[in-house]
């Protein structure tokens, strides 16, 4: 068997059988990463719509300058901007700071309608694209693309991120791994899934549950 590595440019994993089988090309915990970044956007827009006016350095405005004051945070209107109609790549560089998260999640939705006849969002907000990127993340995880997305999204998610200082973090669970019995699980805020870093093994929160029970049957018995 021909081993393969996930599409993401960042990931180190090797993509296994029925990951293959599935013509998957970017790997189970990439997939899981993505879904749980894009179904993030629509809470993390309300903090980034908060943050809008929030001055950051904290020195006094000076009155009487001759530069207009901007109305509000630069890095912050930049990532909320309109995208530039029609374009998504940045050819001459002319562009400063991050691009529109409508340009980022917006390129992918046109790139996505134009290889599929999957109905278009109903309004082209960032909340509704990642909606709907959200959705389909099984049939992008089949697209050779994939891997530059999910990079492309985690670039855009850590510029939320740094903004509105909401980073999620990875904590240890304290359960054996209920496939390998190794004291490695750990689970990343807000995923939907725990994995175990010794078989990289991923549970539900209900496969933990059971997992739970029957390790402490063993114990008592
Ligand atoms: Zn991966
Ligand atoms: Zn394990």
């Amino acid at each position: 068997m021909i081993a393969a590595a996930c599409s993401a440019p960042t990931c180190l994993r090797t993509l296994r059988e029925h990951e293959l089988d599935a013509g998957m090309y970017l790997c189970t915990p990439c997939v899981t990463r993505l879904h749980g970044w894009l179904a993030s956007i629509p809470r993390l827009m309300v903090l980034l719509e908060a943050s809008r006016g929030r001055e950051t350095t904290g020195q006094p405005s000076v009155t009487g300058t001759r530069t207009a004051p901007l109305p509000g945070r630069e890095d912050v209107l930049n990532l909320l901007g309109p995208a530039a109609p029609g374009s998504v790549l940045d050819v001459h560089g002319d562009q400063c700071g991050d691009p529109p998260l409508l340009d980022t999640l917006g390129g992918w939705v046109r790139l996505a309608l134009d290889e599929s006849d999957q109905p278009a969002p109903h309004a082209w907000t960032p909340q509704r694209l990642a909606h709907w990127l959200a959705a389909r993340t099984a049939w992008i995880s089949a697209q050779p693309w994939s891997g530059e997305l999910h990079d492309e999204v985690h670039g855009m998610m850590r510029v939320i991120w740094g903004i509105t200082a909401h980073q999620p973090r990875r904590r240890p669970i304290t359960q054996p791994c209920p496939r390998c019995d190794t004291l490695a699980l750990s689970r990343v805020d807000g995923e939907a899934y725990t994995s175990c870093s010794a078989c990289d093994a991923l549970f539900s929160a209900a496969e933990l549950a059971i997992g739970a029970a029957a390790s402490l049957a063993r114990t008592a018995a």
